[in-house]
């Protein structure tokens, strides 16, 4: 029998009438064959009110607790669901994180997953139950709840779906799929068809919140199939896939843009092999994450060597930083907080030249200053300040038409 797991994002479940729409949904599927599981997020915007109330009693709280108190909002939705499966007349049953044995690292709010158990969700699915999964949270070895970080709920769902060798992982939430853009900040964007994991990967990487990064890396190594869609109509979302030929074609696929990010700058570093090695070490000590690097070399003697964080991780740079400048000979460290990254990602930017200049152009244009460039194999980043931010997107939007469908757009 096909397995199918179905998420609903925060606004699709956000109140009663949401959740039955939901419910049916998943009885739908589960009385046209499938055995179903369910992976709901939290309703509506209350992660972000849970946070705002450990806030208000502690601006600076422990990260377990946040745990503790933000998973309750999952386990919310999930008894309510499965509520609403039974005034249906389903047999359905929620479970916690926990319950399932989805056991993560140690590392509060920003917890990994190592293993699945899931076994008790195959029973449950096999005496014709829905299951219905709380997204998001998880437990470590040692019995502490987990999250995995903003918008987890998505790699819960994946997560499950490759560990019950689910057919499909259908993602339902409040857009029509994947667009070219952000539709709330480039509202002509239009929704891709498919989409590869390289690319989606990238996207969600570099700032697009429809999906959660970690989730399209389970995607692609398990191979699972995700539809992205909306929960309000039948409409085919968008797949995301494995290249096909096709998408070559494409010069770029999507733009993208973050801010809260800073970027941090070792001035006049000493030039000697090892250096950059310890300056990273000592920051995934303090875990921070690192995004883009740039070192230029001075001279023989010094490099300048920077990179851009996260600003929630950014004191926490600082004084790894602090720790080690000395042992590196670094002259002088500079911080510039209002940073954003405009960036535009396509596979088929691997064959085709161009792409740059145009990206460039397009910012020069809206005499927008790029303070620092950025690639991989698939993607530009262009570092800008905050405030140029939403003009510089719609400027590289225009630039690669992506308000056109793709086999309509120039191709260099
Ligand atoms: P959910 O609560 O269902 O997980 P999210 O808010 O996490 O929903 O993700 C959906 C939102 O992602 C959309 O409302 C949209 O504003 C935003 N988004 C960002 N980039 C894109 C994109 N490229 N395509 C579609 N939506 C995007
Ligand atoms: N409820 C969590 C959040 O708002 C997880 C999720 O929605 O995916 O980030
Ligand atoms: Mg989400």
């Amino acid at each position: 029998m096909a397995i199918l797991v179905q998420k609903f994002g925060g606004t699709s479940v956000a109140n009663a009438q949401k959740i039955r729409r939901a419910a049916e949904r998943a009885l739908k599927a589960h009385k046209e064959g499938s055995q179903v599981v369910v992976v709901a997020s939290a309703r509506g915007k209350q992660t972000d009110e849970l946070i705002a109330d450990a806030l208000e009693v502690n601006p600076n709280p422990p990260k377990r607790e946040m745990d503790m108190l933000l998973s309750t909002g999952e386990q919310q939705t999930v008894s309510l669901f499965a509520m609403a499966l039974a005034s249906m007349g389903q047999k359905a049953i929620s479970f916690t994180g926990q319950q399932i044995e989805l056991v993560t690292d140690s590392f509060h709010t920003k917890a990994r997953i190592q293993s699945i158990g899931a076994d008790r969700i195959r029973q449950k699915l096999d005496q014709g139950f829905i299951c219905v999964v709380a997204g998001f949270q998880g437990v470590d070895e040692e019995g502490n709840i987990t999250t995995l970080g903003r918008g987890g709920s998505d790699t819960s769902a994946v997560a499950l779906a490759a560990a019950l060798g689910a057919n499909y992982c259908d993602i339902y939430t409040d857009v029509d799929g994947i667009y070219t853009a952000d539709p709330r900040k480039y509202p002509k964007a239009i929704k891709m068809d498919q989409v590869s994991y390289d690319e989606i990967l990238e996207l969600a990487s570099l700032g697009a919140g429809v999906m959660h990064g970690r989730s399209i890396e389970f995607g692609k190594k398990y191979n699972v199939r995700i539809h992205v869609r909306s929960s309000m109509n039948e409409h085919t979302g968008t797949i995301i896939t494995r290249e096909v030929p096709q998408m070559e074609g494409i010069l770029v696929s999507g733009a993208t843009c973050q801010k809260d990010l800073a970027k941090i700058g070792l001035i006049n570093l000493d030039n000697k092999p090892g250096h950059a090695a310890r300056v990273f070490a000592h920051l995934a000590a303090h875990k921070v994450s690192v995004n883009d690097i740039i070192q230029t070399e001075l001279n023989e003697a010094k490099a300048n060597l920077s990179f851009t964080v996260a600003q929630a991780d950014l004191d926490a740079a600082k004084s790894a930083i602090e720790e080690i400048r000395k042992q590196v000979g670094c002259e002088q460290v500079k911080i510039s907080a209002d940073i954003a990254e405009v960036s535009v990602v396509g596979v088929g930017m691997r064959s085709h030249c161009g792409v740059a200049e145009r990206m460039f152009k397009a910012l020069a244009d809206k005499n927008i200053n790029i303070d620092a460039i950025t690639t991989s194999e698939i993607r530009i980043s262009c570092l800008v300040k905050v405030k140029d931010m939403d003009t510089a997107l719609v400027a590289v939007c225009d630039a690669f038409e992506l308000d056109k469908p793709a086999d309509k757009r120039k191709t260099v």
